[in-house]
């Protein structure tokens, strides 16, 4: 199976996976100490875009997302010759929305003059926490004030500074976290997205937590906290336009709005992700096999067998998946979407629960849409297994 090439792509995703380390709880496609290989990587990630440019056409692209990895340890003067390939490749129109990811450690003013000249209009910046002893006990080794420093250089030369945070991380207390969110209403950002701490199998945070090392948090703390957080960040001008999401009015992000919509998108580089609108591909995870895999393609379709997973969803499946996504965002599901799908006792009986919902204070809606409110954002996994 290979990527349509008459989807109607207008997003594009770029993965360097390169990384300053391991972090200890990260479950992505990322490489610490390898950085000998960026130039070679960064020449196959050219042809990959050129091979695609040519099999699809010059695409019109309204965001492109460089993430990782730590895309901001991409070589500036390799960077700016990528942008050289995307501007011949693709027509980038005016207001594209174009994000890198940040390490707060990985940065200097070359690197943001570079960032700057190339075009990149929103740095999404991984602050997590400001507890430099916790960061360091889960290997990743940046400091608070490398997080002050970049938000003094950069708020003046890109127009959206986004930070991440870590909800949730062992041994931050409630009063330090009410300090860090505090301390981001403050700072002179757009957006931010607050993520659970996730405990993903086979990371070194998996096995610290199974022997008991390491103690998490527990469930009501984490979903008391997240509320307060919500209730915050709503209470100081920032919306929440997704379950983990908060920007000030306007600056939403519109990249991940097209993942969030199932919109189609195209991935490139080193376990990338891609979506035809019809099926869903990951490229090739490991290093070497990418390389090998892309240097001896002349073709698209000798790239075919950089998909290591290709998956159609059937109609039922991605029915579902619209759900999950539209009750993840503040605009919620459509009627007529459920309409479409559902009819007779399912409908009756889905439209019953939507309403049970709304009488305890999880939902609310009206007769075009239904959506969850911020009570209901905490406890989405089980009312999308109730409604389901
Ligand atoms: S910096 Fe990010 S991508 Fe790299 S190891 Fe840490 S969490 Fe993973």
């Amino acid at each position: 199976m290979i990527f349509n090439q008459l989807a109607d792509v207008e997003s594009l995703y770029i993965h360097w996976p390169f990384c300053p380390y391991k972090c200890h709880f990260c479950p992505f496609v990322a490489l610490a100490n390898h950085d000998e290989y960026m130039e070679q990587y960064h020449q196959a990630l050219k042809k990959e875009i050129i091979l695609y440019g040519n099999y699809a056409g010059s695409k019109r692209i309204k965001t492109i997302f460089f993430g990782g990895g730590t895309p901001s340890t991409y070589p500036p003067n390799l960077l700016l010759d990528m942008f050289g390939i995307l501007k011949d490749t693709f027509t980038l129109e005016d207001g594209c929305e174009i994000t890198l990811e940040v390490n707060p450690g990985t940065v200097n003013l070359e690197k943001i003059n570079a960032w700057k000249a190339a075009g990149i209009t929103r740095l999404s910046i991984g602050v997590q926490s400001l507890n430099n002893t916790i960061l360091s006990s889960l290997n990743r080794h940046q400091k608070a004030q490398d997080v002050f420093s970049l938000l003094e250089s950069a708020h003046a030369h890109f127009q959206v500074l986004s930070v991440d945070l870590i909800l949730g991380l062992p041994g931050i207390s409630t009063q330090e976290w009410q300090e860090l969110i505090y301390a981001a209403i403050l700072w002179p950002i757009k957006h931010i997205s607050v993520y659970f701490l996730t405990v993903h199998e086979d990371t070194p945070l998996y096995y610290g937590v199974a022997r008991k090392k390491i103690i998490l948090p527990t469930d009501d703390t984490m979903i008391a906290t997240y509320q307060w957080t919500v209730d915050t960040l709503l209470g100081n001008g920032f919306d929440q336009y997704e379950v983990s999401n908060f920007a000030r009015r306007g600056f939403e992000s519109r990249h991940n709005t097209v993942y969030w919509k199932r919109l189609p998108y195209k991935g490139f580089g080193l376990g990338a992700c891609s979506f035809d609108g019809a099926s869903r591909f990951q490229n090739e995870k490991n290093l070497m096999r990418y390389l090998n895999t892309v240097e001896s393609a002349d073709t698209m379709e000798n790239l075919a067998g950089l998909s290591v997973m290709a998956e159609t969803l059937t109609e039922h499946q991605a029915w579902i998946e619209e759900l999950m996504l539209g009750l993840r965002q503040k605009n919620g599901v459509s009627w007529q979407m459920i309409h479409a799908k559902l009819s007779g006792e399912k409908c009756a009986a889905f439209t019953e629960k939507v309403q049970e919902f709304i009488m305890l204070g999880h939902m609310s809606g009206n007769s075009d849409r239904f959506w969850l409110t911020p009570s209901g954002r905490a406890i989405e996994n089980e009312i999308v297994v109730a409604l389901l």
